[in-house]
């Protein structure tokens, strides 16, 4: 899952970015409004957070053109103006959620969570064979076992299994489980899948994580 934070204050864009990528989410920060907007129409971002007040544009005019090119990745405000009236001009601007500063880091992370919840099912659950993965309590199940799997493991058949069927690319992976900036050693996706396979015993699971030589890996069921 790709977050873009779009914030001024670097105190607080790397304290959110730290804490986001030790939840195993890929972060990249902007630092005044216009670089957020153009990041934000052009990356390829799960949640904007977006600060109000910022240096080019500010968060509201980032918001209002962010929606007029029609595009519904949720928007979270994270702002210190802390007004009713401030929260519902925000939310009336696009906005899909409002947190004050000074802002408790575990409950932007439940609000975060909310807005990747899966619309149409009424769990955050994905099944991959006879695999089972929750995404609320961050478990992955076979047959009811647990299998204890690293952030990075997670996240990346996380992104395999919301991309179910689809192949992806190594850099889409490179850059929805890590990030944009990460070195270009592709060579860790295998080391990554290899064990995401170990672990999960998808040989006889009726779910295949399948090499696309050259091109990626792709999520397939019998
Ligand atoms: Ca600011």
């Amino acid at each position: 899952m790709k977050i873009l934070i779009i914030e001024d204050e670097a105190g607080i864009a790397n304290f959110v970015k730290q804490g986001l990528e030790e939840e195993a989410y890929s972060v990249d920060i902007a630092f005044d409004g216009k670089q957020g907007l153009e990041m934000a129409l052009t990356g390829d971002y799960d949640i904007l957070l977006l600060d109000w007040m910022l240096p080019g544009l500010s968060g509201i005019e980032v918001c209002r053109e962010y929606r007029k090119e029609n595009k519904f990745t949720p928007i979270i405000f994270l702002t210190a103006k802390d007004t009713v009236q401030d929260t519902i001009f925000g939310l009336q601007a696009g906005a899909n959620d409002y947190i004050k500063k000074p802002f408790s880091f575990e409950e932007l992370l439940e609000r975060i969570r909310v807005q990747l919840r899966p619309k149409s099912g009424e769990h955050d659950r994905f099944t991959f064979g006879d695999i089972v993965m929750d995404l609320t309590t961050h478990q992955v199940l076979k047959n009811g076992e647990e299998i204890v799997l690293t952030q990075k493991e997670f996240s990346l058949l996380e992104y395999l299994i919301r991309n179910k069927g689809k192949v992806c690319r190594r850099t889409q992976i490179i850059e929805n489980v890590w990030d944009i900036h990460f070195e270009y050693n592709t060579g860790v996706i295998d080391v990554y899948i290899n064990a995401l396979r170990n672990k999960l015993g998808l040989k006889d699971s009726g779910a295949y994580i399948k090499t696309i030589r050259g091109v990626g890996y792709i999520a397939v069921e019998d």
